[in-house]
């Protein structure tokens, strides 16, 4: 089948991207978004303000010629700056050369130019204050909450980038088409900010800044206002026991003393901010019909403490381009084709998103950690191409998520093997020397 009309509900990341790589294949392309146009209103708070984006990212915005528009505001990263409650503060980098760099970029401005980008391509048409109400997914028939009222629309092709919480899924769900379970961290987030100061960044832009504390963890990342934007993470329960200016004052001096000085605005936003909800989603199928799919966060999100789910949902994009193109643009072969191409790698990813939480909230302060990533870097030189770590492979290389599970596994068993062996060989030659000593000691009898 050839799509005449595809819908792709949600104008947030994935959906912007996706309209911009259909365009491409000449197809039309109506893109249906519930908020009102975020270019010319207020950003909505509550989803990060800004986020990391590494290669998988880039290479779906080079893919469009995005890139250099899109770097122009980023601010590289080029390893994480631990803040312990006393003592100094610890870098750390990211690649074994010191040189690679994770990019801190405006949300808002990354969906605004990719928002400009699918406006301004053929055949794409933007309709905002759409939100879908309801799908049937073998008709191919909407029907949108709008400011006018219910509108219908019909499409060939319904394509669900509305975020975690779809209504498409929700809309297969209903139909018994699919199944899904969201598994919620029991944790939950809340933006804070540190102004520039004197017009300067108050702490070094070129670092993901960790501030672990076991049952809770803040990390911040630079803007181009020179402020930086802090997420604390903390057990979702815990936020409301902080219900007072003095509660609060109290809390961050003694877990965050260093950063209580740089947050002039920190009891308000404290106060006013929402908690956000984590989870991870697992929806199976992502597909129905070859008509109706879901991609990005409303096929698989995940926790952000690899800071991968748009880079993971981007790589999605050039996927399922991908599929159209190995099966001659035919919907219903390309959909199921995707799903087969993406499922194990947007499994491996969430999970080791849920172990990156462990390691930055209660690992990367140890002394045992930072030897054991220095290790790993020297390994890294010392045998280029053939030992490479995880956070080098998740971020700064398109190698597929359950790959480099798979071959980070492989290194693991190879190098405690190579310590098991150079512990035989040690023990073997202790033993030897030993015997040789008694022998020695002994004059040769036995
Ligand atoms: P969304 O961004 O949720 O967009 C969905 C769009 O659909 C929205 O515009 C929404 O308004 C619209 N919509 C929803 N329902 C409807 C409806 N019924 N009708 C019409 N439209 C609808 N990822 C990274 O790669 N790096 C990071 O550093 C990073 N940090 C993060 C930090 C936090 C705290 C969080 C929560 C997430 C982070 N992520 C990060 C993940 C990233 O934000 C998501 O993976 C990404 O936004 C997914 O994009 P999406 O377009 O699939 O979904």
């Amino acid at each position: 089948m050839t799509a005449e009309r595809v819908a792709i509900v949600g104008a947030g990341l994935t959906g912007s991207l996706l309209a911009c790589f259909l365009a491409r294949r000449g197809l039309t392309v109506a893109l249906y978004e519930r908020r009102p146009d975020p270019r010319v209103g207020q950003p909505e708070r509550g989803r990060s303000i800004n986020l990391a984006i590494s290669e998988r990212g880039l290479d779906a915005l080079r893919r469009i010629d995005l890139v250099d528009q899109v770097m122009a505001d980023a601010l590289p990263m080029k390893g994480r700056m631990i803040h312990p409650v006393e003592g100094p503060l610890d870098f750390q980098q990211y690649s074994a050369s010191g040189a690679r760099a994770i990019n801190s970029i405006s949300r808002g401005t990354l969906n605004n130019a990719l928002l400009d980008a699918a406006t301004q391509a053929p055949g794409v048409e933007v309709h905002f204050e759409h939100r879908l109400l309801e799908l049937d997914s073998q008709g191919g028939r909407m029907v949108f909450e709008t400011p006018a009222g219910k509108v219908e629309e019909h499409a060939d092709v319904v394509l669900g980038a509305d975020g975690a919480g779809s209504a498409v899924r929700g809309a297969l769900l209903a139909e018994g088409i699919l199944n899904e379970e969201v598994d919620f961290l029991d944790y939950g987030y809340k933006e804070l900010s540190i102004p520039a100061v004197g017009g300067e960044f108050a702490l070094d832009p070129g670092a993901l800044h960790i501030w672990p504390r076991g049952t809770s963890m803040m990390i911040a990342l630079p803007n181009p206002d020179r402020s930086f934007t802090c997420t604390l993470f903390w057990p979702a329960g815990s936020f409301d026991a902080l219900s007072n200016e003095g509660l609060i004052e109290r809390h961050f001096a003694k877990e965050y003393p260093d950063l209580l000085p740089l947050a002039p605005g920190l009891v308000d936003d404290y106060l006013h901010n929402p908690v956000g909800v984590l989870g991870t989603v697992h929806a199976s199928p992502w597909q129905a019909h070859g008509r109706t799919a879901l991609i990005g966060d409303a096929a698989h999100a995940i926790v952000p403490f690899y800071g991968q789910g748009a880079n993971c949902a981007f790589e999605d994009v050039v996927e399922l381009d991908r599929c159209l193109d190995d099966t001659a643009g035919s919907w219903a072969r390309a959909l199921p084709l995707f799903e087969h191409r993406r499922r194990e790698n947007t499994e491996a990813i969430a999970e080791m998103a849920l172990a990156n939480f462990v390691e930055m909230r209660d690992k990367v302060a140890s002394p045992v950690f930072r030897l054991g990533k220095r290790i790993e870097h020297a390994l890294e030189r010392a045998l280029p191409g053939r030992y490479v770590s995880r956070y080098e492979l998740v971020s700064f290389s398109t190698t597929p998520y359950a790959e480099v599970r798979q071959r980070v596994h492989r290194q693991h068993q190879f190098l405690a093997a190579a310590v098991l062996l150079g512990a035989g060989v040690v023990g073997a030659a202790a033993r030897i020397a030993r015997s040789e000593r008694r022998v020695r000691d002994t004059g040769g009898r036995r």
